[in-house]
């Protein structure tokens, strides 16, 4: 049976060509915040790198497909035939914006975390696990057992492309992996991640590729770059639905054991008296377990093909304000930019950086209840990569995105020059460890009171 499936826009070939050129829109663009002054400004978002505004096509499709929203993959109905076309069809949509393979697996995952997890999970014995040591702590932390070898980031992307190859020369015989961040969430800078690959390859090793950072920002090809597995996050992608992606090859994940255990990861249980028999589903229901996250997955999807469409724009834009906000940061007294590979080296529109002799817990607190501006200060969940590059655990983040404008950017290097040369115009404490403004009576919007 053929069903007709409604058209959403992800199923709508025609774009008009004035929409291909302009800028994707996000949700909130123009939302207002209060001060503590009892003033309202535009909220300024720099802290896209932890999550991104939704898109508005993003949230359209989403509104568009929710009337036909219905139980996934087994439901005999017309409305679970839909949906579990939109579900199964969000495969495509992923695999096309990575440009994989057409026999790599797409499984999707709550958020890179948890795809993570699932590659640490489904390795082989005894795999060899290579991986920098200035890593996101989902990329650091999953692989576990004597077979993990962390590598001291080197201060050029050639010396890590060196180091790998020695690292790998002295891996135990059997199947390798090594584990490489696209984007440094601290500094945003690129890694040489096709170089490490071409050295990977050569020694037999397998490539995972952290993508969390860097996709939102750049296209990412992992046929040349020629990696084996790529993750990363709805939510970081401009479709914060709670859904997330493991691409790669099916074999490894195919042999292992599935993920959760549960409906949907099994083909046939039966029952022999004193036990159960278990035939477990192939790849991607394998690792699918439970009801399915359908609305995340379809974001995601469209998140997908509406930035596929429109990376010249996106890459142009942030690059503009990248260059307006290094500049501008310059220009503050005491701020020092942090950089693994040097200030030169290309990155994406995230910048940490110290300020000398201020708190950066406490700028970051007077940035939003002063100027309506949201940045993120800490160590990002990458703290060795901050401990090593401030000495400390305490960095500030402005992060960039397609919710950010020159606006923004421009109050932002204003506000900080304010706060460090004549200091914060009110009054704060610290609650536990963070600090807060006193008589703080912003209220919340209505839906929380
Ligand atoms: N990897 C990188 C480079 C990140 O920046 C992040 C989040 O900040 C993650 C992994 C983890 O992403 P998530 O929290 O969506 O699982």
């Amino acid at each position: 049976m053929t069903i007709a499936i409604p058209r959403t826009a992800t199923t709508t070939a025609t774009v008009a060509a004035s929409d291909q050129r302009a800028l994707p829109r996000v949700v909130g663009a123009s939302l207002r915040v209060p001060l503590v002054t009892g003033e309202r400004v535009e909220y300024a978002n720099l802290d896209h790198a932890a999550s991104a505004p939704c898109l508005e096509q993003v949230r359209d499709v989403v509104d568009e497909v929710l009337p036909w929203y219905a139980s996934v993959h087994r439901g005999a109905g017309f409305a679970s035939q839909v949906t579990t076309k939109v579900y199964e069809q969000a495969r495509t949509s992923v695999r096309r914006f990575l440009g994989a393979r057409s026999s790599d697996a797409v499984v999707f995952t709550r958020n890179t975390t948890d795809a993570l997890n699932l590659l640490a999970r489904s390795l082989p014995k005894r795999t060899a696990v290579l991986l920098f040591d200035t890593d996101h702590h989902a990329a650091l932390l999953p692989w576990r057992g004597p077979d993990v070898r962390r590598l001291r980031t080197p201060a050029t992307p050639a010396a890590a492309v060196l180091e790998l190859d020695r690292a790998l020369r002295e891996a135990p015989v059997g199947p390798r992996l090594l584990v490489v961040t696209g984007a440094s969430n601290v500094t945003g800078e690129v890694w040489p991640v096709a170089e490490l690959a071409r050295v990977a390859r050569r020694h037999g090793a397998r490539i995972a590729l952290d993508a969390a950072q860097l996709a939102p920002h750049r296209p990412v090809d992992v046929r040349a770059l020629d990696v084996d597995y790529t993750v990363l996050s709805g939510h970081k992608l401009y479709a914060p639905f709670g859904a997330g992606v493991l691409v790669g090859r099916s074999d490894w994940l195919q042999a292992a054991e599935p993920y959760l255990v549960g409906g949907g990861a099994t083909a046939r249980v039966t029952d022999h008296g004193d036990r159960l028999g278990v035939a477990w589903s192939a790849v991607p229901e394998r690792h699918e377990a439970g009801s399915p996250n359908v609305v995340g997955v379809h974001a995601l999807a469209v998140a997908c093909d509406v930035l596929g469409r429109h990376w010249e724009q996106t890459v142009e834009h942030e690059r503009a304000l990248l260059a307006r906000l290094r500049a501008g940061l310059a220009t503050v007294p005491g701020v020092r930019e942090l950089a693994l590979f040097g200030a030169d080296h290309d990155r994406v529109g995230v910048v940490s950086f110290t300020v000398g002799g201020q708190d950066v817990g406490y700028l970051s607190a007077a940035l939003s209840a002063e100027h309506g501006i949201g940045v993120r200060d800490g160590a990002f969940c990458a703290h060795v990569a901050v401990h090593r590059l401030t000495g400390g655990d305490r960095a500030l983040r402005a992060s960039l995105g397609l919710g950010t404008t020159e606006e923004h950017v421009d109050r932002f290097v204003a506000a900080l020059r304010a706060l460090v040369t004549e200091g914060s115009r009110w009054d704060y404490e610290l609650r536990d460890g963070r600090w807060a403004p006193l008589n703080d009576e912003r209220a919340l919007p209505p839906f929380l009171r």
